[in-house]
């Protein structure tokens, strides 16, 4: 045993005192330095996605699509990439139990050849908002109110109905897929729109399907607080047992593609978050496959450190207009920056590890590596520095349009309740319409939604029932007659 700087430690129980009753002497420099590194143990949290964990695996290519993309990932059917995964809840903290109804974070990164891509997903192929400018206020939705540091639900609820766009994933969230088994049992989606673009530099758009081949397995409201009281870390716990079981779970990848003219043209906005493409419409191309088979060996330095950012995008896969992905090309990176400092590309989980990195960059907080050594810092430059590969360079993107706020609720957008009703009809069959209509009556009127204003909380109530009509008549109906029956319920007790 030694000290952080390698001198040798005399005694690791007994502190250095003036006699056996103390005072503890100053120079005692092993407690000094024990107790300074105890106190700054923690980064500090991730503000959304806290509560995670993450496994090394291997993505293979599985069938031919090099005539919508040249990125090198996937280059050949039977080509093997190392990855590493990262599963979380999203608004609890480090700590908080994985059973939370929550969305699902579904963060992959791909050590390729050409760098590191990251495809940081969500376990929903959509989302609540489609402007990055309500991001934030809607988080403080999910999070704890400011005077009491509780987590009343009317704050979601108030929230939602004020902004509509958000009820076709609110209906994501309150299905039974709101609340998976664990990570191994839910599917992922790059749920942007992204692009690809093949050798002959033609672009198609495209969305990223990560279906689970363990089958999609979901708790019932009472079974996940149950499993919250049980074992509250219970998602992390299976994905570990099951690879140091041999038990590797494995996801199919598909890409659904749209050329890139019917964009112009398709019924909705294909850049609009809280919409899918329907599979009738661009039918599923499966790409590879996805295990994970290796489990990390420290917490703290490969999951607490990973840094996972949609900015990583390697050649022969782009960004779209999407504007909530357009804004966390610089949210994620700008995040790690504050979190784990400006070289957090030095830490092992995040370097490349496929391909050589050639930077101009130079030190910074806690530089690790050579730091360049002395090779040259600028560039142009004529001692032979890393040079530009112009090859790389993404076919030209034609944008128009006039530099405005267009508001949330006109032109392409007006359709808010289209794909919800197809979610309701379509997709959840009479059982799982019984459990989104129960888990939303008991989330809108647990114990008074925390609010004492019962005026307050009726106009909120009376909001979100206007939406679940427009969805579907019968889907309103039932969370009225769910909300009435627990409120004459609850006056009655
Ligand atoms: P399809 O009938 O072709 O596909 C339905 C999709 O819904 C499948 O991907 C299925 O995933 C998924 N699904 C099943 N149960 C649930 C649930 N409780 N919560 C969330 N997803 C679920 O439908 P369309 O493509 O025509 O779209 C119809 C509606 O389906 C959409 O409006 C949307 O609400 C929903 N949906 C569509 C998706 C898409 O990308 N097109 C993806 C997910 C949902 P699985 O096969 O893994 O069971």
């Amino acid at each position: 045993m030694t000290t952080a700087f390698g001198r040798p430690v005399e005694d690791n129980q007994h502190s250095l005192t003036a006699g056996p009753r103390g005072p503890v002497l100053g120079q005692d420099y092993h407690l000094i330095e024990k107790m300074a590194h105890f106190n700054r143990e923690r980064v500090p949290e991730r503000v959304v996605h806290a509560k995670g964990y993450g496994a090394y695996g291997t993505f293979t290519v599985t069938k031919d699509i090099t005539q919508y993309s040249c990125a090198k990932v996937f280059s050949a059917v039977g080509k093997k990439t190392e990855m590493f995964a990262r599963f979380s809840t999203v608004g609890g903290e480090n700590g908080s139990a994985d059973t939370a109804r929550d969305p699902r974070g579904f963060a992959m990164k791909f050590y390729t050849e050409d760098g590191n891509w990251d495809l940081v997903g969500n376990n929903t192929p959509i989302f609540f908002i489609r402007d990055p400018l309500k991001f934030s206020d809607f988080i403080r939705t999910q999070k704890r109110e400011p005077g009491t540091h509780l987590k009343p639900h009317w704050r979601r609820w108030d929230y939602w109905g004020l902004s509509p766009e958000a009820i076709h994933q609110v209906m994501f969230l309150y299905s039974d897929r709101g609340t998976p088994v664990s990570a191994r049992f839910m599917n992922g989606y790059g749920s942007h729109t992204y692009s690809l673009w093949n050798k002959a530099g033609e672009r198609v758009w495209v969305k990223f399907h990560v279906k689970t081949n363990q089958g999609n397995k979901t708790f019932v409201d009472h079974d996940a607080a149950q499993m919250t009281a049980d074992d509250p870390d219970y998602s992390a716990r299976d994905l570990i047992n099951a690879i140091k079981k041999g038990d590797f779970p494995k996801w199919t990848v598909s890409i659904q593609v749209m050329p890139e003219t019917d964009a112009e043209t398709y019924k909705w906005n294909p850049f609009d978050l809280t919409k899918v493409w329907p599979h009738g419409d661009y039918p599923l191309i499966e790409v590879g496959e996805m295990e994970l088979n290796r489990n990390v060996e420290n917490y703290f330095a490969e999951v607490e450190q990973s840094a996972f950012e949609p900015s990583n995008l390697v050649p022969g896969i782009g960004f779209s207009p999407d504007k909530v992905l357009q804004n966390r090309v610089l949210s994620y990176a700008d995040a790690h920056r504050y979190r784990i400092g400006i070289n957090y590309d030095h830490i092992p989980v995040n370097q490349a590890k496929g391909a050589a990195v050639h930077t101009y960059h130079r030190d910074g907080s806690m530089v690790t590596g050579s730091n360049g050594g002395s090779t040259v810092d600028y560039e142009p430059n004529s001692f032979g520095g890393p040079v530009e590969d112009k090859a790389v360079m993404e076919p030209p993107l034609k944008i128009n349009g006039d530099g405005a706020r267009y508001t949330t609720y006109s032109g392409d957008d007006t359709d808010l309740y289209g794909q919800p009703r197809m979610f309701w009809e379509k997709v959840l069959d009479d059982t799982g319409r019984a459990h989104l209509v129960a888990s939303i009556v008991g989330s809108m009127t647990e114990p008074n939604m925390g609010i004492d204003d019962n005026a307050k909380r009726h106009e909120i109530q009376q909001r979100m029932l206007k939406h679940w009509y427009k969805v579907h008549q019968d889907f309103g109906a039932a969370v009225e007659k769910g909300i009435n029956g627990a409120q004459q319920k609850m006056a009655a007790d």
